[in-house]
């Protein structure tokens, strides 16, 4: 589903992406883990499209994501992707939130955009929110609407950048157990985390990162098992 093949990528003279490569397969979770810094965000941003990149290839699907004449909105409306910070519309409601990018992006109708919002909403737990505006709801509201707005497009893929990492402790579960729906649901994702729960649930494998490169792509049993590189046992000794 996504083929990063030896990805690098530059800040001027600052490396930030040193080669890196992962396979992502159709239905799998991927967790991405690793110090502040190590490029996750950059990672990620580069499979969408959001930043480009210098050297290597990104795949999603049989579209060439950095290629000259690569449609890139028409990509990014079909992979989802939740960031931290929600980064939902504050001055519409949750409603329009969801439903505007529908009919904008895919040329819905108002009427299925509306249905569609509402179900979504109640697949999030928030029936009954839909008239409210962002700031009325909680962070952790506020994330079940953006992985709501981003599940609208009907994507092919889920990225996630630390998504429960803004969130009160009592409000994380509640965005964490969404996410493990979809994952039992076979939707392929990416999840830059750093929730070991999580990833023990439902990861396929844990990605560990630091300084730009992919220093560990395992299996979870074998990452949480017995880690290869000293930097992801050290990584894990200091977060567990
Ligand atoms: P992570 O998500 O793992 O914390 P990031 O991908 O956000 O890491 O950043 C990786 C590195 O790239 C960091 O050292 C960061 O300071 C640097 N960086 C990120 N964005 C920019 C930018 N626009 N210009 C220069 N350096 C950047
Ligand atoms: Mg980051």
């Amino acid at each position: 589903m996504i083929e990063v093949t030896g990805v690098s990528k530059w800040y001027q003279q600052f490396q930030v992406l040193k080669d890196c490569s992962l396979t992502i397969k159709s239905g799998e979770v991927i967790v991405i883990c690793g110090p502040s810094g190590s490029g996750k965000s950059t990672l990620i941003k580069c499979m969408n499209g959001l930043e480009p990149f210098q050297q290597g290839e990104i795949k999603v699907g049989d579209v060439s994501v950095g290629a000259k004449g690569t449609d890139l909105p028409k990509l990014r409306s079909r992979i989802g992707m939740v960031f931290q910070n929600f980064e939902l519309f504050p001055h519409m409601t949750v409603r329009k939130n969801i439903t505007l990018p529908q009919v904008k992006i895919l040329g819905r109708s108002k009427d299925e955009s509306d249905a569609r919002t509402i179900k979504l909403l109640e697949r999030m737990g928030l029936p009954s929110q839909a008239d409210k505006f962002p700031a009325q709801l909680s962070g952790g509201q506020q994330q079940r609407v953006a992985i709501a707005r981003a599940l609208a497009m009907d994507p092919v893929a889920m990225l996630f950048d630390e998504p429960t990492s803004a969130l009160d402790p009592e409000m994380i579960n509640e965005v964490l157990d969404v996410m493990v729906a979809l994952a039992q649901d076979g939707m392929t994702m990416a999840v830059v985390t750093h929730e070991m729960g999580f990833a023990r649930r439902v990861a396929n494998r844990v990605v560990f990162m630091d300084q730009g490169s992919i220093v560990e792509d395992a299996p979870k049993e074998a990452f949480f098992g017995t880690p290869r590189s000293e930097r992801a046992q050290l990584f894990l000794s200091k977060i567990l």
